[in-house]
């Protein structure tokens, strides 16, 4: 009845990395007039934060007691900037060496635990398109769509190759595909949450697609659903 959370909408969008799902979970919530939450930058300003304080990264302990008292904001325009502790980290969090640490600090049951708990305040918010590694799973299991993104590890890989090789010159592609290869390993094999489609998840295999072509997939599924 009127704002009762239960009737808001909720689109689970996961995956691997590099498989898409911010630039397309974007564009979905852009056209459903939905908001967008993305869940990877949380976790990478907790990775950020704890880089930034020399805190180390196999110090579960301080990593999560970081965590607990962080601000994380999330500007929900287009620009989808974010903020911790007031300080405008947008760039900062795409760093390679934030993305070779996030998942070590996400792996701490500690660190999702505070983080789950802030993304599904979010929810509460209004109709919802939140993408990660846990969304159907485990932060919305009630999800009403659940989208399982995917693409080969090669074609991930050359996709992300192109985004970060316009900023830093001295990485090859080899070693993007590593780390690529390596987080998603981290990721799939944490204990806690780990990266896996749920079981109910449409699985939608982005290779060989363009962006567009993936979006207006996803948004045939979404309507097909209301019938
Ligand atoms: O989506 P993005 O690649 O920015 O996510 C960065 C990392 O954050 C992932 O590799 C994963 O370790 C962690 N993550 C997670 N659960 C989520 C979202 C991201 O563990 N829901």
């Amino acid at each position: 009845m009127g704002n009762n959370k239960d009737n808001y909408r909720q689109i689970a969008i996961d995956g691997p990395a590099g498989a898409g799902k911010s630039t397309i979970a974007r564009m979905i919530a852009e056209k459903l007039g939905f908001y967008y939450l993305d869940t990877g930058a949380m976790y990478r300003a907790v990775a950020y934060k704890a880089l930034a304080s020399g805190i180390s990264l196999h110090d579960e302990h301080r990593v999560a007691d970081l965590a607990r008292h962080l601000t994380i904001q999330l500007d929900h325009s287009n620009k989808q900037s974010v903020f911790c502790d007031g300080e405008d980290i947008t760039a900062k969090i795409r760093d390679v060496q934030v993305s070779r640490a996030v998942s070590t600090v996400a792996s701490y049951p500690g660190v999702r635990e505070r983080l789950v708990e802030l993304q599904r305040l979010e929810a509460q918010k209004g109709n919802v398109v939140m993408d990660g590694r846990d969304i159907g799973t485990h932060v919305l299991p009630g999800a009403k769509i659940k989208i399982f993104l995917t693409a080969s590890p090669e074609e991930r890989a050359h996709r992300r190759y192109q985004e970060i090789s316009k900023t830093n010159h001295d990485i090859s592609f080899e070693q993007v595909l590593a780390d690529l290869e390596k987080r998603d390993a981290l990721d799939s094999q944490r204990q806690y949450a780990p990266l896996k489609p749920a079981e109910d998840a449409i699985i939608v295999d982005t290779t060989g697609l363009t962006i567009e072509g993936v979006v207006t997939k996803i948004i045939e599924i979404i309507r097909g659903d209301r019938s």
